[in-house]
């Protein structure tokens, strides 16, 4: 089998070779190492925040306060669910926090475009370099994930998913899974199709189909198709090459691919949550360019086809950062962290107010 252009292998094989020679491993602190990205989304408030700026940022999300110890919150939560998934972390962390109030984003979009106007504190799970929110870890770590036939009540409970990931890992050593492409999951974005029409065209090659969501409609919605079954987590192990794709921000599904130690194919790189910058392209995951085609996305493939041992190696090293780098308490220290060096920034003394209600957990 061979393909199109032989010129992409040099090119291929000389990105794997640098980003070897250049990446630093995450340098681990206090037990976890994404210590960085809390002062690089903390930057734009290095001159401090007033109440006023907490005040302006109001109507963004649902403002917390961990007073005293105790954890508070206002009534209004868009999504309770989301809001269960985050106080998990939350009161965990409750008694080595100090006195702090933030407002926290449980949309899927970050709210705050960088440069216009004065930056408002705002913190949100995913974004862009356009935006100025502060990334905290998503509430699907615990709960409130999408909710797909698989996970009626919403994909969450990153622990256990991790434990029955690895589980079936185990069951798919490489030589044993399937030299295929794969992906579900619904059309929440356009760039999913080029892989989706490369699976219709070369279905030896790829295994790509839409699923329903609940925005589903019709046929439209899964591009011309009747809607494919969902398949589990789980069951993306027996496949070598599993795809992730920003949705309507980044994609829950990024962080539990590499436990299946397959080769994870990372389209596009604008969308992060807080622990992407730590993993590196041609090191960790192979990054494909949102505008590739599906010739582009065939040679790729057909090129780790006939490099198996690169394909391999790049699949390990992703699954030894997400397995020994995100683990539960890795989510709780980000959390931690995180509040600590937001609630040195605060130019003022949270005080209770009766728009507050403690959460009891
Ligand atoms: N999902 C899954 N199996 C499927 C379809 C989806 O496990 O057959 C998971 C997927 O990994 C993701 C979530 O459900 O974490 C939502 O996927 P979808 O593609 O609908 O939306 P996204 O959040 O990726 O935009």
């Amino acid at each position: 089998m061979k393909y199109d252009l032989p010129s992409i292998s040099n090119q291929i094989i000389s990105k794997i070779n640098k980003a070897k020679k250049e990446y630093t491993p995450c340098e681990t602190k206090n037990g976890t190492c994404f210590f960085p990205n809390i002062l690089k989304d903390l930057g734009p408030f290095k001159d401090g925040i007033t109440h006023e700026m907490i005040t302006a940022a109001a109507d963004k999300g649902t403002r917390y306060m961990i007073f005293n110890h105790d954890l508070y919150r206002e009534t209004k939560c868009m999504f309770p669910a989301r809001c269960e998934g985050i106080e998990h972390f939350l009161s965990k962390i409750q008694l080595n926090t100090p006195d702090v109030e933030f407002i926290l984003n449980t949309r899927d979009w970050p709210q705050i475009i960088k440069h216009y106007g004065d930056p408002k504190p705002v913190f949100s799970f995913s974004k862009t370099d356009d935006y100025a929110d502060i990334m905290y870890p998503a509430w699907s770590f615990w709960s409130g994930g999408p909710a797909i036939k698989l996970h009626p009540s919403g994909l969450g409970r990153w622990d256990s998913l991790r434990k029955s990931i690895l589980k079936q890992s185990e069951q798919w050593p490489w030589k044993n899974k399937s030299s295929k492409g794969f992906f579900r999951g619904s059309r929440t974005s356009e760039q999913r199709d080029s892989l989706i029409l490369l699976s219709r065209n070369e279905p030896e090659l790829v295994d790509a189909a839409y699923t329903k969501n609940q925005a589903w409609k019709s046929d439209k919605d899964t591009l011309f198709a009747p809607p494919a079954d969902e398949v589990s987590l789980e069951n993306h192990c027996q496949y070598k090459y599993l795809f992730n794709f920003r949705g309507v921000a980044a994609s829950f599904r990024f962080k539990h691919l590499f436990l299946c130690k397959s080769l994870v194919f990372h389209v596009g790189e604008d969308w992060k949550e807080f622990f992407y910058q730590f993993m590196k392209p041609w090191y960790h995951y192979v990054p494909i360019n949102p505008n590739a085609s599906e010739k582009d996305i065939k040679n790729i493939l057909l090129f780790f086809k006939e490099h198996d041992d690169l394909a391999k190696e790049i699949s390990e090293r992703g699954y030894r950062f997400i397995r020994t780098h995100l683990r539960m308490k890795d989510i709780t220290w980000y959390w931690e962290k995180l509040l600590q060096e937001y609630a040195k920034l605060l130019k003022y003394k949270p005080k209770l107010d009766n728009e507050l209600n403690l959460v009891n957990r």
